[in-house]
């Protein structure tokens, strides 16, 4: 298939592109670079072995949106483009609100009006807000607790009402917690600014670029009393976007919500030792007070998944750090300007 990959340059979709590649797909990708730099595009050239076409522009743009569909024939979209930090979404929500669902507008627009059926979207375990562990996709109502996490729910409602009406498959792969990085060292998520997220952090902390990992609260009703994530490697989560793309047109109804994720739960200290361990030493780290709004412990019901993509997650944590360790040692500083 050729398909058009909005955000392709960003952490999950930058791998995302290379499992297209590797399956034989064509990749077409439209990147603002509001996110990420180009810089990423020329690694991800260098690991294809090939050419990536790249468009630089915002996909709220109606009239240019509209060109790009007129100027290439796409068989599928996979859809990743949007803001993603919830602290940044309660300061900005307006941003937010018209950033994730202007793309999404335009885009299914152009969809429609050049008969574009297939679209993957990239949707987060954040709609189950604090459903009962582990999280079904049949869970309802969808909810969030921030802008950001709304953006979410609100687009996959959006999906559900116009893929009927223009006889559109679309897939929602609501991703637990994406770590790791590409097993090159080339590719990883490189956070602007201080990391949101505890994967990127804890590598921070390694390189040397943070003095310690402050960890939120130990106090959770868990095993270690720090609270339980579903961490799951990008290659894993990458690969689960070409089994969800070619599994389009054989879903059981033509809106369709997967988890991906790896359906067990690790704890903030877990995943910290298991970092330890990559390194080779000891790291520092202090507890500090609960972040306000973390739940103490969710993961995903992964059968659906299994079932119907025949995907499951197969890397382990001690690889997730692995890969994230390399990815950090060799990109102390992220990717390059230019
Ligand atoms: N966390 C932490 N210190 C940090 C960042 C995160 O202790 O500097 C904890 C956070 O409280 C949560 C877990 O790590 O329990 C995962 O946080 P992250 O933001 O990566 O994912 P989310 O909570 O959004 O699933």
């Amino acid at each position: 298939m050729k398909v058009l990959v909005s955000g392709g340059a960003g952490y999950i979709g930058s791998h995302t592109v290379l499992a297209l590649i590797a399956s034989g797909h064509d990749v077409v990708v439209v990147d603002d670079f509001a996110n990420s730099k180009p810089t990423v595009i020329a690694r991800l050239e260098t690991l294809a072995g090939r050419p990536i076409p790249v468009h630089a522009f915002d996909l709220t743009d109606v009239d240019k949106t509209e060109r790009l569909f007129d100027a290439e024939r796409f068989d599928a979209v996979v859809h990743f483009a949007g803001f993603k930090a919830v602290g940044e979404s309660v300061e900005n929500p307006l941003d937010y609100y018209t950033n994730n669902l202007g793309s999404t507008f335009s885009l299914l627009r152009a969809m429609a009006r050049h008969d574009v059926r297939r679209l993957v979207f990239s949707s987060s375990a954040t709609v189950y807000g604090d459903a009962p562990v582990p999280y079904r996709e049949d869970h309802e109502p969808l909810t969030a607790a921030n802008p950001y996490g709304w953006t979410k729910a609100m687009q996959e409602q959006v999906f559900r009402d116009v893929a009927p009406a223009h006889g559109l498959r679309i897939a929602l792969l609501r991703y637990f917690n994406p770590v790791g990085a590409h097993p090159s060292g080339m590719i990883g998520e490189d956070p602007q600014g201080r990391p949101n997220n505890l994967m990127p952090f804890i590598a921070q902390v390694a390189v040397g670029r943070r003095p310690e990992l402050e960890v939120f609260g130990d106090d959770y009703p868990t095993a270690d009393g720090t609270c339980e994530r579903d961490y799951i490697h990008v290659e894993d989560l990458a690969r689960g976007h070409v089994a969800a793309l070619e599994h389009l047109d054989a879903m059981v109804e033509p809106v369709r919500a997967f988890n991906l994720g790896g359906g067990v739960g690790t704890s903030v200290l877990e995943l910290f030792h298991a970092f330890e361990r990559a390194v080779g030493h000891e790291l520092p780290y202090r507890v500090v007070g609960r972040r306000p709004g973390d739940l103490p412990a969710y993961w995903a019901d992964t059968a659906r998944a299994r079932e119907e993509l025949g995907w499951v997650a197969e890397k382990t944590i001690d690889d997730m750090c692995a890969d994230t360790w390399r990815w950090q040692q060799q990109n102390p500083n992220g990717f390059p300007d230019a």
